[in-house]
């Protein structure tokens, strides 16, 4: 393996809060493994609430100084194009560090991961520019007008499988609207938020703007969610601890965009390119080892075409390239850590004893002590069965049959979730049909995973709240103030009538 060796500050387990590196108040600290061979990499902080309060207490009094809400939205822009220019100038580094803390292969942590955070920034900077209000014709004796205002203290929490992207969809947006920041990273994938924070600085972000505190969510959560000084919390993650994080926040009387577990259908009709079909089907479950929450893990074909598909995939998928993700070559990697590894192994154990049959794959791979599970296509699943009901996050496909396309809806429909979904057709009215039937809050027709920061995504039925990306998203980042003045009545010898009259 080609050997990347970590910056210094990666390695020293501190926290970034008011613009330094700051020692926890606690001793306890977090291995960071390479999950390409389990090896440990460095340790994080294992953070305390002390020191959440410490960070809370940074972002609330750089908010209130101004030295970045009053800001205007131009100057905020500059900051921010500067911080993407950093990004680009530091992608290299920031792709191989993203790559060993997850174990993403290096080509998509180039391709993807730095580009999209770059493309964020910019994009935010942008919307930082447009922050305007609107004067409202009202039957008041009144000017009146509404303007848009920053929010406070954003609390940021993010999930271990895109620690980059899904951290700059937050810290982007609340910054170019006037927000501070506390972000806690994932445990198991904490280094581009460090990361970050340096880039942001060196931009020009003023200290105490954006904080991080690494730390067990379990340990640092609630109280960060319910702190009274944070305004809005920013949640990525699984629906089991957005629900929970929702209550709390609930409590606490604080609004919370919830992006949570997806588990999407992908429906071939017969009708579609089924070459580029199976392309598409092999790259939107495989794209970043699986663990992509808009990831295509359910396949919906129509019968005539069902076993030609199931025998294209199984010629296709154990030719994808597999293994260590430094090679440039690889498509594959490791799972991000070995829970996820044993949970993709059991649910492929509880699929197959449930009748499902073993296309491909089925099996962890024995590579360098890695979290290594091949690829694995599942056909004849049943729908109730949890693998197809539940969200594996993995390199794992279903497939399923289906006959007609109100079938493939109500298929696609059944779960519980709603982040994305595909549909691969030759019919135009067909994709617009069932893209409208489908309960999903991204829809690809004939691709899948084309994503961009001007098009929001986010989730329905338990896939989310909220909204990131797009113009929409300003909503969840600031509030509405109405400013409403009274204009007197002119004075009585003053009026046209009085003046006539005289
Ligand atoms: P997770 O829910 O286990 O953890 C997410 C974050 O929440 C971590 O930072 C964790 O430390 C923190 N956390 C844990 N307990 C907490 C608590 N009690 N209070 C507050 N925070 C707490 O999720 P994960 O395993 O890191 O990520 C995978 C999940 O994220 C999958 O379900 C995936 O679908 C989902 N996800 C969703 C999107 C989206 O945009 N909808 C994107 C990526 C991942």
């Amino acid at each position: 393996m080609t050997e990347y060796r970590l910056p210094d500050h990666l390695r020293e387990a501190q926290h970034y809060i008011n613009g330094t590196t700051t020692a926890s108040t606690g001793s306890g600290t977090i291995p960071v493994l390479d999950p390409a061979t389990a090896q440990q990499i460095t340790t994080t902080a294992a953070g305390t609430t002390a020191d959440l309060d410490t960070a809370v207490e940074a972002a609330h009094d750089a908010f209130r100084s101004g030295v970045w809400s009053r800001l205007s939205g131009r100057e905020r822009s500059r900051v921010l194009i500067r911080v993407a220019q950093l990004f680009r100038e530091h992608a290299e580094e920031i792709a191989q560090v993203e790559s060993l803390d997850v174990g993403k292969p290096i080509s998509l942590a180039r391709a993807v991961d730095v580009n999209t955070a770059a493309d964020t920034y910019e994009y935010a900077a942008s919307l930082a520019q447009n922050l305007d209000g609107a004067v409202r014709r009202v039957p008041l004796p009144a000017h009146a007008y509404t303007q848009r205002e920053p929010l406070g203290v954003v609390a940021a929490i993010t999930p271990f499988n895109f620690p980059l992207i899904l951290s700059t969809s937050k810290i982007a947006i609340a910054l170019a609207a006037g927000n501070t920041v506390v972000h806690k990273p994932a445990e198991d994938t904490p280094l581009s938020a460090l990361l970050t924070a340096r880039l942001l600085s060196e931009a020009g972000v003023p200290d105490g703007v954006y904080n991080v505190v690494t730390g067990y969510g379990s340990d640092l959560g609630d109280h960060l969610t319910a702190h009274p000084r944070v305004a809005k919390v920013a949640f990525t993650g699984s629906t089991q601890t957005g629900a929970h994080v929702a209550a709390v926040a609930g409590q606490a009387l604080r609004p919370v965009t919830a992006e949570l577990g997806g588990n999407a259908a992908n429906i071939i009709f017969a009708d579609a390119d089924l070459p580029k079909a199976v392309e598409t089907t092999i790259s939107a479950f495989v794209f970043n080892t699986g663990q992509f929450c808009m990831g295509g893990p359910r396949l919906l074909v129509e019968r005539p075409v069902y076993e030609h598909v199931l025998e294209a995939l199984a010629g296709a998928v154990p030719h994808v390239p597999f293994g260590d993700p430094r090679d440039p070559g690889t498509v594959i990697g490791p799972l991000a850590n070995r829970r996820q590894l044993e949970k993709v192994a059991a649910a492929v154990e509880q699929a197959r004893a449930a009748g499902a049959r073993v296309v491909t794959g089925g099996e962890p791979a024995e590579i360098n002590g890695g979290f290594f599970y091949r690829p694995t296509v599942l056909a004849d699943v049943a729908n109730s069965a949890e693998a197809v009901q539940q969200e594996i996050f993995g390199p794992v496909l279903t497939v399923q049959p289906f006959d007609t396309e109100q079938e493939a809806v109500e298929l696609a429909n059944s779960t519980d979730y709603g982040l994305a979904a595909g549909i691969q057709t030759g019919s135009i009215s067909r994709a617009h049909r069932v893209a409208d039937a489908l309960e999903a809050g991204i829809i690809w027709v004939n691709a899948w995973g084309m994503l961009d920061p001007a098009m929001p995504f986010g989730g329905v039925k338990s896939s989310g709240w909220g909204r990131e990306n797009g113009p929409e998203q300003m909503e969840a980042y600031t509030r509405t103030k109405s400013v409403i003045i009274a204009i007197d009545p002119a004075p009585e010898d003053q009026t046209p009538d009085a003046e006539d009259a005289s």
